[in-house]
Parts: C-alpha cells; structure tokens; sequence
C-alpha cells in the first residue's frame, strides 16, 4: 500500500531562502522546457519530423534535454540532478495526459499545459529515488542540492542544507519504507512529504470495523461490526453560515465592482470597487474563513472519535448519479466537497496512528437487501428513506441497509476469518447519532433520521 507521509519542517532563514532559489530554477526549466515543447509542437504539425514528436510526445524526451541545458545555463547545475530531470518529467508527464485525453473518446478534457507563475505556485522539489539526494538522522532532514565550486580545493562539491522534523515520525515509520520525497511549501510553511510503501495493514487482524455510506442528509450512516448503527449528522453551523453567506455574498454583487475611476500617473486608468463593495466582501471572506475553521474542528473531532472507537474506517465511494438537477443540488455539492475532507481527514489520522482507512464500492448498495441479496429492478428513489424487501420481507432504513452491505463487502476484501458474521448475520443492536455541537459530540441514543425512535 502507497501512501503519503506529511512532516511539517522547521527551517531556518539560510535554508528557506536556499529551498526557494531550488524551486525557482526548477520552475524557470519547467518554463523554458514548455517554450521548447510549444515550438516543437509548431514544428510537429507543419513538418511531421519524427524527432520533434520523440522528444516532445515520449516519457523522456524533454528530460533528455536537460543535460545540453546544464552547459548552456550553468546555474541549473546548483540544483540536484533528479530535482531538476524531474521537472522535465512532470511537464513530460502534463503532455501526455494531454495527448492521451485527447485520443480517448468521452475522456474528460485535459488542456495543453501551462507557464507556472513562481509566485502563485511554489514548484515541489521532488526527490523520485529512495535515499539519493536525501537523507535522515534523527530528526534531522539533509537535502542535497547542485555542484558548487569548493575554494581551498578548487574541486567541485555537493552543496546541501538540512532541516528539521518538527515532530517525531509515527511509531511504524521505517527507512525501507520510502520511496519518495517531496519538498513543498504552503503559506509560508515547508513540509517534506515521504511517499512510504508499506506493508496491507489490512492483512492483520483487523479488530472492530465499521462501513459508512455517505449521503446528502447526513455525512453519513455508518453501521460497525460491533453492532451499533450510527448517524453521523451534518454541523448544524453549516447550514446557518451559508444562508447569511448567501446573504452577504447578493449584497455585494448588488454594488458595483467597478465604481471609482483612478487615472494613473502614465495616463492609463483603472476602475476601483466602491467602499461598500469593499466593506460587504470583507466580510465575506471573514464568513468563509470562520466556515473552514469550523468545518475543520467539526472534521477532526468526528474522526477521532471514530477512530477512538474503530480499527478500521470504510467509506463508501460515492459516485454521485448525473442527470436531475435539483434544488437542493448547490447544498448537495457543498456535501460533497464536505464528504471529500472527512476521507482526506480520516487518511491522514488513520496514517498517523496505524489505522486502517479505505472505500467500499457503493454501487447497487441501496437496493439490495442485506438479508436475502434481492435487488430491486428500478432502485430506491432518494426520497423513500424506509422500505421493505418484497422477497424477504425485511424492513429496511435506507442507510442502514446501504451501509450493512458495505461493511459485508469490507469484511469479505479483509479475509476475516468467517465468523458467521457475514451472509446477511450482520445485525444491528443500537443505534445512535452524534450531534456535533461546537465543541464536542453529543451522542444521542436510539436516534434514526434525525428522529428518536
Ligand atoms: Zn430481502
């Protein structure tokens, strides 16, 4: 299993400044490689030389170049080699999704890449071979970087930096482990990020585990192999904050955007918002800020709790059905982008502590009955959130049905021993549903669709 591993690091001013000298360069060959790819491109289509398109079309093509590039700009030589052949294969990498978007038939679009603005973008400086460039002490990270010129020998010499983990490694974290490494920079702040292969924790046993089915009422409904059905209900601030962001948002778009003209001292003009437009749009980025902090405590504090509780957390996959458009489709995708977080949320915690996260195929789940294994021809529409099985006769709640089906299809891809848990055995005891209320959860027992039952 592939994974990622993401230490943020401590680093002082020296190496900062040295790290972000090692990301422009790469970002300038990026740059320079794509002007070389754009004219080829031109080439390509009006000559059909053969060797435009090898260099341009395979898998190292544009990397090949990089050696010729060193000798005619010298300061690409102060970064390390497979940094900088790397961002050559990412560009290489970029044409060909393109290339390949383009041959396949209802593929979803892919644009010819683009020019990186250093700026907007800090480029990741990537480390793709196990322990070459990179190295590990303690908590000290050491980076390898280009050839520089030592003066007493007057021999060329690697240079590097080093930095530090800010915190310590996860209890299973082994050197054989890594793959990768990755620099990168968000804000003002750097991570190293270790692609790590490791061992299918699912391989062990795997102690309690529960199958959640996301959905549009709910973040989800999940039913674990303690017997105990949960519902996982939406923060209840969400709701509020969009109504008065919705609010905020018409407000300002009600006043001009363009309203004070300001000439330049060069003659030209811009157009600036009015002081309400300004006043209305801070507000509204303070609205946006306070719904990503707290659907972020909101996220954490259910994951953790769910992993306090369970070994294992399955999702299902949740292929959102195309077509009808309704009213409530704007909230449904908020939902979705929510649902997206909580499996990143659950990934990174499961990582970290040694628990085990996947996704389970959702398709045909809702109607197929967990007991006798009919499935109804037409499907359940949205709406019906009880039914029964008109071969067994089991009532069903919609969910909770979904999500037995999920957690037998999980055991199963586990190689539990069979312990006459699956094949419809699966039963629910209690059920209960957690309220998030700003701080912690409020566990409401008995709770089904938001009732108590
Ligand atoms: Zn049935």
């Amino acid at each position: 299993m592939r994974s990622a591993l993401k230490m943020l690091l401590e680093v002082d001013e020296h190496t900062a400044a040295v790290l972000d000298g090692q990301s422009r360069i790469a970002n300038w060959l990026y740059n320079h490689l794509l002007e070389e790819a754009n004219t080829l491109r031109e080439k390509f289509r009006s000559t059909q030389d053969p060797e435009a398109a090898r260099v341009l079309y395979t898998k190292r093509g544009l990397r090949d170049r990089v050696p010729a590039l060193k000798q005619e700009y010298p300061f690409l030589r102060t970064v390390y080699s497979s940094v900088l052949k790397n961002a050559a294969l990412r560009l290489s990498g970029a044409i060909r999704k393109y290339q390949k978007a383009r041959r396949e038939k209802g593929a979803k679009k892919v644009g010819w890449p683009k020019f990186r603005s250093w700026r907007r973008e800090w480029f990741s400086l990537q480390y793709d071979e196990p322990w070459k460039g990179f190295g590990l002490e303690g908590r000290t990270l050491r980076l390898s970087l280009g050839k520089v010129l030592d003066e007493k020998t007057g021999k060329e010499k690697q240079a590097q930096v080093t930095a530090h983990l800010a915190e310590p490694l996860p209890d299973w974290f082994e050197p054989g482990m890594v793959r990768q490494l990755r620099i990168v920079k968000e804000g003002r702040l750097f991570y190293a990020v270790f692609t790590v292969e490791r061992p299918v924790p699912a391989r062990r046993p795997a102690g309690r585990v529960i199958a959640i089915d996301p959905n549009h009422k709910n973040l989800g409904y999940g039913v674990g192999t303690d017997g105990v059905a949960t519902e996982i209900r939406n923060p209840w601030f969400l709701k509020i904050l969009d109504r008065r962001i919705d609010e905020v948002k018409s407000l300002r778009d009600r006043c001009k955007r363009k309203s004070v003209r300001v000439v330049r001292e060069d003659g030209s003009e811009v157009w600036l918002p009015s002081r309400r437009w300004k006043k209305l749009n801070e507000r509204l980025e303070e609205l946006w800020r306070v719904r990503r902090e707290q659907t972020k405590v909101y996220l954490w504090t259910m994951v953790n709790r769910l992993y306090r509780e369970y070994d294992a957390v399955f999702v299902g996959d949740y292929t959102p059905r195309g077509g009808e458009i309704s009213r409530g489709m704007r909230r449904a995708m908020n939902n979705q982008s929510l649902i997206g977080r909580f499996k990143g949320t659950l990934a990174w915690v499961a990582t970290r502590s040694g628990k085990v996260y996947g996704e389970w195929d959702e398709d045909g789940s809702t109607r197929t009955c967990c007991q006798c294994h009919y499935k109804v021809p037409v499907g359940i529409p949205p709406e019906v959130r009880e039914w029964t099985c008109p071969e067994c006769g089991t009532h069903h709640i919609r969910d909770e049905n979904s999500s037995i089906n999920g957690l037998e299809q999980v055991l199963k891809t586990l190689e539990v021993p069979c312990s006459g848990r699956l094949g419809g055995q699966i039963a629910v005891k209690t059920r209960r549903a957690w309220r998030f209320d700003g701080l912690g959860i409020q566990e409401i027992p008995g709770a089904v669709g938001g009732r108590v039952s």
